[in-house]
């Protein structure tokens, strides 16, 4: 992929994470990642945020 659409992206899947973390930073059961992973062969963006106390999981996969 070409570096501007996957900085892209990159930017859209972090902009995503950091808004469910402001949703959810006051909350002591906020956990959160970004993850960059290959699998068969291809390259993924993983983000993901859980919050135990809202009972909240978001996942989102992106190739990058
Ligand atoms: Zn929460």
């Amino acid at each position: 992929m070409e570096d501007e659409r996957r900085a892209a992206v990159v930017a859209d899947l972090v902009g995503s994470f950091e808004a469910y973390v402001a949703e959810h930073r006051v909350c002591d059961g906020l956990a959160g990642r970004i993850v960059e992973v290959t699998e068969n062969g291809a390259r993924w963006g993983v983000a993901w945020v859980e919050c135990s106390d809202c009972d909240v999981h978001w996942e989102r996969r992106l190739a990058v």
